[in-house]
């Protein structure tokens, strides 16, 4: 299994699928449509059944049920996609055998290296195979990993027809990084009742808490004069931004929060006298502080509106996605099993929320509940980023054991 996963997972990466927020197609880059044929081709080989790709770039694939059990149809996704922080063209991954523990050059040229000082993570890697990449580009394990290793659990599936499953369905999606992985996702042609991720970073991650999300663009009318014959005619745009943002509170961003606790974000601050523009992101586990936080921006910008006139400030306010344990909490056996899953390989799950959201949050809200499962790998969208090939063989694993449970508990 080790090479077939090395083998797999360096011919996806080479493959510059960065997606791009300022691209309006589906998939945003011509890359992911290189990469998204390509899985077409690959999954008709091993021997999937139904393989389709739509005209958004949306591929699935069949697994067909090989037992005489009513077993429900499960599905795995991953993305094809890798983050736009940092580049992800020519990756030109390295393969370190039998790691020693040490500090890892990634780039001699440029001295760039990985140190256990600064990944004390790296610890849990002594002995095993790791992919990282040459110290210039992201690796694009988050998540070609993810693609990897559920295609190599399909073929394995296929060659082992004496591990009974019911129906199994795939898909690989793009532009999950720009947020917009579900939003052109055909939930009924999929057909699946319950759906995991494999998207996740180091081994036994387990993840069915996400936050709920809303974005906030918030738009500022001044009034510029000449700052000789300004006195009270203008009106500095900037300032009353800052007063507006100095009535959040200062310890609720992400600079000072963790586990469950929620935040505002101001993400990006553009002005001049005459307009300025805001946009944060607001963030909470939690439903009602959620819709809380919403309304203390909505208050804040009315009482500016009372005191500097109406049409001062302009407030567009969306949600973003929500968080997916409303959704999962009711079926949560989904979690059970794959807890089980990675008990009975002897992977202990590492179950906690997340501080993000995945495709998962948005696909539960679409009426198919999707947990997140790991993939393996370590310190995503930038240079250091890394994969372990003995924790990929596990996740593989654990997605052929969770269609074996499926099939037992049917
Ligand atoms: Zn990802």
């Amino acid at each position: 299994m080790k090479n077939e996963l090395i083998e797999r997972f360096t011919s996806y990466v080479k493959i510059d699928t960065q997606s791009d927020e300022s691209s309006d197609t589906c998939p945003s880059t011509e890359g992911q449509w290189e990469l998204l044929r390509m899985l077409v081709e690959e999954l008709k080989e091993i021997g999937m059944e139904e393989v389709t790709i739509d005209e958004n770039g949306y591929v699935m694939a069949t697994l067909p049920s090989n037992t005489d059990k009513e077993v429900p149809t499960i599905g795995f996704l991953a993305h094809v996609d890798t983050a736009t922080d940092f580049t992800g063209k020519n990756v030109n991954p390295q393969i370190i055998e039998n790691y020693d523990g040490g500090d890892i050059t990634l780039n001699e040229a440029l001295n760039v290296v990985m140190s256990t000082k600064d990944f004390p993570n790296l610890a849990n890697y002594k002995g095993h195979t790791l992919i990282t990449t040459d110290g210039t580009t992201l690796l694009g394990a988050d998540n070609k990993a993810g693609i990897t290793e559920i295609m190599t659990a399909m073929a394995y599936l296929i060659q082992h027809p004496e591990i009974k499953h019911g129906k199994v369905r795939v898909a690989f999606t793009p532009d999950e990084e720009i947020g917009r992985g579900p939003h052109k996702f055909d939930v009924t042609a999929f057909n699946a009742k319950y759906a995991y991720t494999v998207d996740g970073g180091p081994l036994g991650e387990l993840e069915y808490e996400s936050f709920n999300a809303a974005a906030a663009k918030i738009t500022i009318k001044g009034n510029n004069i000449h700052p000789g014959s300004a006195k009270d005619k203008m009106v500095n745009s900037m300032k009353i931004a800052m007063e507006l943002h100095n009535q959040l509170p200062a310890q609720e961003a992400p600079e000072h929060t963790e586990g469950y606790e929620g935040f505002y974000h101001l993400i990006s601050f553009n002005g001049e006298v005459e307009q300025t523009q805001l946009y944060y992101i607001i963030r909470d586990h939690d439903r009602e502080k959620f819709n809380q936080r919403k309304a203390t921006i909505e208050s804040i910008v009315q009482s500016l509106n009372e005191k500097y006139g109406n049409e001062t400030i302009q407030l567009e306010l969306k949600d973003q996605y929500y968080n997916m344990r409303e959704k999962i909490e009711p079926v949560f056996e989904i979690v059970e099993i794959a807890k089980q899953a990675m008990e009975s390989l002897d992977i202990k799950p590492v179950i906690k929320p997340i501080r993000g959201g995945t495709d998962g949050s948005q696909l539960s809200f679409m009426g198919l509940p999707t947990p997140n499962i790991f993939t393996g790998g370590e310190n995503f969208h930038g240079k250091y980023e890394f994969i372990s090939v003995d924790n990929m063989i596990k996740a593989t694993k654990t997605i052929i054991e969770i269609t074996k449970l499926f099939e037992q508990k049917a």
